[in-house]
């Protein structure tokens, strides 16, 4: 990767210009930097879509919405019409004209939607991790209906798992089990409210199932490994009735081991986390009640940028940050 010098343009009246300060490195930017056949499939998709920064100059409207020059502000990279079928039914992660604008630069013009104060004392580079937290709060905690002595299994020790880790202990009282291979990402999960947290070897996490649900298995699995073969163990450990959510793109090519017949039998429902219709003040607004600080592995200066890809691609990270 380098870095390059290209022509500003001015706000127009719904629009403001912000001075970005710092860009997360998402797996998905991974997948699309080397153009692998998870690479996300909607057209114009960017690398660089996790910020925050500060309000530099704005338009009108976004003047009359109550943005002011200096506001910390983070938000979605992702803008979608708001005119087609989809965003006027607050379904805007399927609108057919989305567009990824990537925030890997230090000046952005975004659309005031995309956007979101944040709260004062939250450290700018916590506003990297909204849009993380919108996509758990939505796809993970909408419509779930956790019931207290439910048990959940989550799959995979990363951003996104741990901030779902997190919100689901926040407003249910479910006992949560993780299962990873790396026993420094289970640690950190621990410390984070996991109840349980166990290697994702097959016959370890068959074990546990049957230990902690006592045989029951388990009611809510979000598989957020990006491991396929994790995908195809859900429906081994699901409890009657139960869920399971699949929250990365194993690409179209990718086979696995779903058992239709096991989900059959039990009536497990299988759905998939997509992109999240634009939620932001309650994804912004939760973010001073989670562990943010501990999922920061490093930040880098822009002028490493490749450091900070290849850490996070060598999966020993949770989040790498660049500081612009
Ligand atoms: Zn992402
Ligand atoms: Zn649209």
């Amino acid at each position: 990767m380098r870095c390059t010098t290209c022509r500003s343009r001015s706000c127009a009246t719904g629009t403001r210009s912000s001075r970005i300060r710092y860009v997360g490195v998402c797996d998905d930017d991974i997948s699309l930097y080397k153009g692998d056949n998870r690479s996300w499939p909607l057209p114009k998709s960017i690398v660089g879509h996790e910020f925050s920064g500060e309000i530099e100059d704005l338009g009108e409207l976004a003047y009359h919405a109550g943005f002011r020059i200096g506001d910390a502000v983070s938000g979605y990279a992702w803008n979608f019409c708001g005119a087609c079928r989809y965003c006027k039914s607050g379904l805007e992660d399927h609108c057919r004209n989305a567009a990824c604008i990537s925030v890997l630069a230090e000046h952005v013009v975004l659309n005031m939607r995309q956007i979101q104060k944040l709260r004062p004392g939250v450290p700018l580079e916590h506003g990297i991790f909204t849009d993380a937290i919108g996509y758990c709060l939505y796809n993970g905690l909408k419509d779930r209906g956790i019931a207290v002595d439910a048990h959940v299994m989550i799959f995979g020790c990363n951003t996104f798992s741990l901030i779902l880790l997190q919100l689901i202990k926040l407003f249910s009282g479910a006992t949560v089990s993780i299962a990873e291979k790396d026993e420094r990402k289970l640690e950190l999960a621990r410390t984070l409210g996991a109840d349980h947290a166990f290697s994702s070897e097959v016959t370890t996490v068959l074990r546990n199932t049957a230990g902690i649900t006592k045989d029951h298995g388990y009611d809510h699995i979000f598989e957020m490994s990006r491991d396929p073969k994790m995908l195809g163990l859900t429906g081994t450990i699901a409890a009657v009735r139960g869920d399971i959510r699949y929250s990365y793109l194993y690409g179209y090519t990718t086979s696995n081991d779903v058992n239709l017949m096991e989900l059959y039998m039990k009536e497990v429902t299988l759905s998939p986390f997509f992109l999240v219709p634009y939620s932001l003040p309650r994804a912004v607004s939760v973010i001073p009640r989670l562990a943010l600080q501990p999922l920061i592995t490093d930040i880098y200066p822009l002028s490493e940028v490749s450091r900070a890809y290849h850490a996070q691609e060598s999966g020993a990270s949770i989040r790498n940050i660049i500081r612009l």
